[in-house]
């Protein structure tokens, strides 16, 4: 676009990690950009609210993957320091597999070695081989094909990933991987975390997906200082300073579409006009809810056959003293952790033992939570689509309550000065979720790169989709490349005059 062309117009739908990282990519090549946002704030899943003195953050707290964070930055001659400064969690999470049973994850990799070896003779040369083909993977990845919008199998049809198809572990599960490693359910279970929390069981994701673990163990678990909402508040000054304009409470109620092209979108009761439209909300609300019917590229029967990531069932709780024995980040895995994720994927149900996972920042970071006090955030991944009461949330919480007092000797019942419990029916109401979900589409086999819902439409010729619905899948890094890519494809689309 020279400057005396007329800017070509994008509106985006939602402002959450993909929608501001599209924005300000396509800002910066000359698209007059706005955001429509439902919520009164940006940041999507990734919100933040204060209370009482506590700041929580709503969905993420785990920084993984700086190299991604940087990479989008780079975009446009910025770092992340530039925006908000980062602190290396050391150590990086915790974990309890019973009363007086700890193991903490170090942030110095030796340290990690140590602990594996202590574990299971042998397990610290085998993590350090396991790491070589993690760190093989996450660079295959990283440079061949997560930043691929998977419109077409052909992207992956490269002489290097064909070469590298068997090592890259694309067609064994996860779980046989790891056996072929460790013999130990407790350093299984330390490697399966995050793809159980980001949307997958080991025995239904593909052993590529230990990249994770190169990620976490190797690349470091970092810590944003203010939450990770600072990251939010970054990418939106970056947005706004390349003229990305903003629209607050402005649900999108409609899109109109004339001779296969959306020309107008309303929102709030006012009707802007566009040339492309990106849609970062749930992509299934989009195509089922927004589109006018012979228009949508995927079948209700299709949604309803997709295999989701968990919600969650989270309490963002105000304490009034300081407390012990967590960490920053602190993973209860002193259940069965088989059985919780059977009640996520294979009978979806309210799980009767729960893993838990207790977020803490305020252990780090003294402005999120009055002087002597904490921000206690604890998440409970549950399957999507449940029958989401007050009755259940409550029975939960004093499941953990219990299970907070036996393990760590604490009862907290008297020090919760602040309580707010979210799930399904949180999540349909503020984001449109599709069946309440937290976490968007899983990373499971038939649903990865090209299997994921398009990122363009199939039968309307200027709307295209990120987010974590689509690809390359949930997570907040993922969410920036999701939008990267997306924004690219309607620059290539620009450029072709279609
Ligand atoms: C509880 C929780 C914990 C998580 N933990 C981690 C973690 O530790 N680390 C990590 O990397 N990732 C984590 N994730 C995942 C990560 O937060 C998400 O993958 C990412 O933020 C998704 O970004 P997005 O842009 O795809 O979608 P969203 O953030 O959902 O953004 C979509 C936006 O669209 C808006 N919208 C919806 N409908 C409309 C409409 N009709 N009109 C206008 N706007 C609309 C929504 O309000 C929302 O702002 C977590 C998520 C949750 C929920």
């Amino acid at each position: 676009m020279t400057k005396f062309m007329k800017k070509e117009k994008v509106i985006i739908i939602g402002a959450g990690f993909s929608g501001l990282a599209a924005a300000s990519v396509l800002a910066k090549e000359g698209f007059a950009v706005t955001v429509l946002e439902k919520n009164s704030t940006p940041g999507g899943r990734a919100r933040k609210f204060a209370e009482n003195g506590f700041t929580f953050d709503m969905g993420p707290s785990w920084y993984w993957m700086p190299d991604v964070f940087e990479k989008f930055f780079a975009l446009f001659n910025k770092t992340p320091q530039d925006y908000y400064h980062l602190l290396r969690l050391d150590p990086s999470y915790r974990f309890y597999f019973g009363k007086d049973d700890i193991v903490d994850v170090p942030a110095t990799f030796n340290d990690v070695v140590e602990i594996f070896e202590k574990e299971e003779a042998g397990a610290g040369v085998a993590l350090n081989k396991f790491l070589v083909e993690a760190e093989y993977k996450y660079k295959i990845a990283m440079s061949k094909f997560v930043y691929k919008p998977g419109l077409s199998m052909f992207e992956f049809a490269q002489p290097e990933m064909l070469a590298s198809v068997f090592r890259l572990d694309m067609f064994s599960s996860f779980e046989k991987h790891l056996k072929q490693y460790f013999k130990s359910p407790r350093l299984r279970q330390m490697l399966e975390f995050p793809i159980l929390f980001l949307g997958g069981t080991a025995k239904n994701t593909p052993a590529l997906y230990s990249l994770m673990n190169y990620g976490d163990i190797k690349l470091g678990t970092w810590y944003p200082v203010g939450g990770m909402y600072s990251v939010v508040e970054g990418m939106v000054e970056l947005a706004a300073s390349l003229g990305v304009k903003f629209v607050y409470n402005s649900p999108v109620e409609k899109l109109e579409v004339n001779k296969g092209k959306i020309n107008y979108v309303t929102a709030a009761a006012e009707r802007y006009e566009a040339n492309y439209i990106l849609a970062t909300a749930d992509y299934e609300h989009v195509e089922q809810h927004l589109l006018p019917d012979g228009y949508k590229s995927y079948s209700k029967k299709y949604w309803d056959s997709r295999v989701l990531s968990p919600s969650s069932l989270i309490f963002f709780l105000g304490i009034d003293t300081k407390l012990e024995g967590i960490a920053h980040h602190t993973l209860f895995f002193d259940q069965d952790l088989g059985k919780h994720s059977e009640a996520i994927y294979e009978n979806p149900g309210w799980p009767e033992n729960p893993s838990l996972y207790f977020s803490c920042t305020s252990r780090t970071d003294s402005c999120v939570a009055p002087e002597g006090m904490e921000n206690l955030f604890v998440l409970i991944p549950v399957a999507p689509g449940l029958d989401d009461t007050e009755a259940i949330r409550e029975k939960y919480f004093q499941i953990i309550l219990e299970r907070f007092k036996h393990l760590t000797g604490q009862d907290i019942s008297k020090n919760i000065v602040f309580k707010r419990s979210y799930a399904h029916a949180d999540f349909e109401k503020d984001y449109n979720a599709f069946k309440g979900n937290a976490y968007g589409l899983a990373n499971t086999l038939l649903q990865t790169a090209f299997l994921k819902p398009k990122m363009k439409s199939k039968k309307v010729k200027n709307l295209f989709y990120a987010g974590q619905l689509t690809a390359p899948g949930p997570g907040v890094p993922p969410a920036l490349i999701s939008g990267e890519m997306a924004a690219r494809l309607i620059l290539k689309e620009s450029k072709s005059g279609k």
